[in-house]
């Protein structure tokens, strides 16, 4: 699938439209969720431009994909989810209902999430 410069998220890497940062770095961009799903919803996405995991998975960077999972990871230490616990859901593709084509991670915490797909 080609990449799409027009979608949403790359308009905010770009700075076009606004988010509510919570971390930055060389490799990634983690904001809240314009529609929350839990009391801690968190997006993390690759600066790259990659589609889908399978996209940044065969075409990033070994550097971006160990930057981008590390950014992951320290968004969920810094939201003080890694004692209680958290989800990672990225969705991808029409059955995954995948709204956004840029690689993203929704990150979930907060409160006790319940079982998957409920
Ligand atoms: P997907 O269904 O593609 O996995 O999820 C896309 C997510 O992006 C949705 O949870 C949606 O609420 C969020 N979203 C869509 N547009 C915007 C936006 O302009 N800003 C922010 N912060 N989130 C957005």
């Amino acid at each position: 699938m080609t990449y799409d410069h027009s979608n949403i998220f790359a308009r905010i890497l770009r700075k076009e439209i606004p988010s509510r940062t919570v971390y930055e770095d060389d490799y990634a961009l983690a904001f809240h969720d314009i529609a929350p799903q839990a009391p801690i919803h968190v997006l993390v996405i690759p600066k790259g431009p990659y589609v889908s995991i399978a996209d940044f998975s065969a075409t990033a960077s070994a550097d971006e994909i160990t930057g981008f999972w590390r950014a992951v990871a320290k968004v969920a230490e810094d939201e003080g989810l890694t004692k209680e616990g958290f989800r990672l859901i990225s969705n991808s593709g029409p059955n995954s209902g995948q709204e956004v084509p840029h690689f993203h991670v929704h990150l979930f915490g907060g409160t006790s999430l319940g079982p998957l797909l409920s």
